[in-house]
């Protein structure tokens, strides 16, 4: 994190100091958060968005932050107010801060972006950019959040839904299946309610944990020992029901240990999973890689459309519950280098060399 904060010993070369000044003089938008304009003669500084009338040349110098504008003694300018967050970050503050206090749910991007000063296409970008996730995506996200904690405060279901702004149960129902994995009945604090089997089965990998609820396959773990992947999966859901099972999903078994052995997929398994939307978004990518090849973290975020997620997608690979169902072994450094793997470098050998020996 530090190393991407400007250095602010380092001088502002004649060749930025006049791509400031070209900013300045356009009032560009785009420019505020990379530097500000002081002002020696009023002794102020300025974002370059400023509306105030520009100054003569020779009176401005740039920081590139505000905080060293005030310690040579600059004051705020009151117009632009250069001293409140700006640029990408402060609108999506602001937003958030806007829809976490409606209860309205039909709140929409235009109604949002009015109230902000801000246009669609520019408030749909930041979003983007800060929170990787669109704002529809992030406004539920925010409301599920909402949900979640008071129902952990043990509010009933009806009183969370009317609290958080949901029109009726049957559509909150429909947007947790879809974003948690869980209805709410049984999403309490890890996956209380919630009934989960499992069943511990032999593979050329070792050990494979296979645990599921009657809506799909929760958890996918490889190892050597049993009684560590059935602790881990205690971890994962510690107030789920949890028992040794396969009732009803000895079919899903099958096919997870057939993609073990690199097998191509016979049907979609239905997964019932804990997720935020945007590792959703990336676990669904991971599963378009074909069998056998392989993608680069930064490529995985540029087919998000968001090539500046490499970290947060490397993030969402290595909180995968379901390995194999979702592949992220086959997902790479950019240097080739296989990188981490939650059950083991050798494995994610192994699978790919299994997956390619297959296709
Ligand atoms: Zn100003």
């Amino acid at each position: 994190m530090t190393r991407t904060r400007t250095n602010p010993a380092q001088p502002i070369t004649p060749g930025a100091a006049a791509r400031y000044w070209r900013a300045t003089r356009a009032r560009d938008p785009r420019a505020d958060g990379t530097f500000v304009l002081a002002v020696r003669s009023t002794h102020i500084y300025c974002r370059p968005s400023c509306p105030a009338r520009r100054p003569l040349r020779r009176n401005v110098t740039f920081f590139r932050t505000r905080e060293e504008a005030e310690r040579q003694g600059y004051r705020p300018c009151l117009r632009c107010r250069p001293n409140e967050i700006s640029g990408p970050v402060g609108l999506v503050q602001r937003a958030v801060d806007l829809l976490a206090q409606s209860t309205d749910e039909s709140l929409r991007l235009r109604q949002l972006a009015q109230t902000l000063g801000a246009t669609q296409s520019t408030l749909r970008r930041a979003f983007l950019q800060v929170t990787g996730l669109k704002p529809r995506e992030l406004a539920e996200a925010l409301r599920l959040k909402r949900f979640k904690a008071l129902m952990r405060a043990g509010k009933s279901i009806t009183d969370a839904l009317y609290e958080t702004g949901y029109g009726s149960s049957s559509r909150v129902y429909e947007r947790s299946n879809a974003q948690l994995g869980m209805t709410p009945a049984t999403y309490r604090k890890g996956g209380l309610g919630m009934k989960l089997g499992y069943t511990i089965a032999k593979s050329p990998l070792g050990k494979v944990l296979v645990a599921a609820t009657e809506r799909g396959v929760s958890a996918v773990y490889l190892g050597d020992d049993e009684s560590k992947l059935v602790a881990e999966l205690g971890e994962e859901y510690p107030r789920a029901e949890i028992a040794a099972a396969s009732n009803g999903f000895e079919r899903w078994v099958k096919e997870v240990l057939s993609r073990v052995e690199g097998q191509p997929p016979h049907f979609e398994l239905p997964l019932d999973l804990q997720a935020t939307a945007f590792q959703r978004r990336v676990w669904k990518e991971l599963q378009r890689i074909p069998r056998g090849r392989t993608r680069t973290y930064a490529q995985v975020a540029r087919s998000l459309g968001q090539p500046k997620a490499v970290r947060a997608v490397a993030r969402a690979c290595a909180t995968n519950p379901v390995s194999i169902v979702v592949p992220c072994h086959r997902v790479i450094r950019e240097d080739g280098a296989l990188a981490g793997y939650r059950w083991g470098l050798s494995r994610k050998e192994q699978l790919l060399a299994s997956e390619r020996s297959a296709t």
